[in-house]
């Protein structure tokens, strides 16, 4: 039997399972920053919390679940993704308020309507929000930050879904977060987080909101097909110091090119698709960075970027 028959065997017993969306040989390019990727075996959009856990429930053991959120920090490779990828909707979009300037947000919130939308309450804290073009669920996983704070400095807790289908809460210490990292078993999917805000005047938060952005327009190619920053800024201990763009810079890097994927003239820890690039080019490219850099400084440059998929075969 080829690979594609076994798996379309094993996942046509998730369809009774499942009321929301299914998509066979689902194409996730579109769904991803960098617009490259090969297709999922099956993408599946939950309707609703008791629809994701019945999915995790009842899906045959060993079959692979990948979560996305709105693929900004993913790299989907060419040959696609085994199993079912999972895509929380508008049921898992939720934003409301809370006593003590809390703020409930589901895990496909996205942080930039998480962060108008406390605004508009008076909320603040939550500015760095405003510049982070992913989910709630993303930036847990990843432990997003920017501009000085990380998700970590107002999660009270999260909640998930264990690979039983058990609900867990994690509160800030249980998710074991580092620098863009978070200890959380994989297997989770997270559903929703409670954070914690501050009262504050309307204006003043709209003016770092403001900043934030207008930092952002200008530092980072925003409007391309990218996937946020590569590489993860080292131990200042290892790198005397230097930051990952500072450590690609130096070693010639700065728009380098393979075929449609480029080096970022703009901010080089950014890799571009020009347009047509694949996801084994850009993955190409960016191992020919983390070469160079190791040879100019000694520093090796560790992936931020999410690679998921399969691994090209050997031809
Ligand atoms: C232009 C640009 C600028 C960026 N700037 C910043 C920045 O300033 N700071 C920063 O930290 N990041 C930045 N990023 C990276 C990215 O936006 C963040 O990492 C974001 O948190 C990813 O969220 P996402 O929803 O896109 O997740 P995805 O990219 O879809 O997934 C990322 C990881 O999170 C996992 N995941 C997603 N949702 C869930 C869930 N519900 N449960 C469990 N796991 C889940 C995925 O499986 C994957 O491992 C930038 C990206 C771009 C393109």
């Amino acid at each position: 039997m080829t690979r594609n028959a076994q798996s379309t065997n094993i996942l046509e017993n998730i369809l009774p399972l499942i009321e929301g969306d299914v998509q066979f040989d689902a194409p996730m390019a579109p769904l991803t920053w960098f617009r490259v990727g090969g297709p999922a075996d099956a993408l599946v959009r939950p309707r609703n919390l008791d629809d994701l856990v019945n999915l995790i429930k009842g899906k045959p053991a060993g079959l692979p679940v990948t979560v996305l959120g709105v693929g900004s920090n993913l790299l989907v490779r060419d040959d696609g993704i085994e199993g079912v990828v999972v895509r929380l909707g508008k049921a898992f979009g939720g934003i409301t308020f809370e006593e003590s300037d809390r703020v409930r947000v589901g895990a496909a919130a996205l942080d930039t309507a998480v962060a108008r939308a406390a605004l508009a309450e008076s909320i603040g804290g939550l500015e760095f929000l405003r510049g982070i073009p992913g989910t709630i669920g993303g930036a847990l996983r990843m432990n997003a930050g920017a501009y000085g704070k990380e998700i970590k400095d107002v999660l009270i807790e999260a909640t998930a879904i264990d690979s039983a289908g058990a609900p867990v809460t994690l509160n800030r210490d249980d998710m074991g977060f580092a620098y863009r990292y978070s200890s959380a078993p994989d297997d989770l999917i997270f559903v929703e987080a409670l954070l914690q805000g501050g009262a504050d005047d309307a204006a003043d938060i709209e003016k770092r909101m403001n900043e934030v952005t207008g930092s952002r327009e200008s530092s980072q190619p925003i409007r391309s097909r990218t996937g946020g920053s590569t590489f993860k800024n080292p131990d200042p201990s290892r790198s005397g110091g230097k930051r990952a763009w500072e450590l690609i810079d130096e070693a010639g890097c700065r728009g380098l090119t393979i075929g449609q994927a480029q080096v970022s003239d703009l901010h080089c820890n950014f890799l571009i698709n020009l347009g047509s690039a694949n996801a084994s080019a850009l993955e190409s490219l960016g191992e020919t960075v983390r070469r160079r850099v190791k040879e100019n400084s000694g520093v090796a440059l560790e992936w931020e970027i999410r690679r998921v998929g399969r691994e090209a075969l050997d031809e």
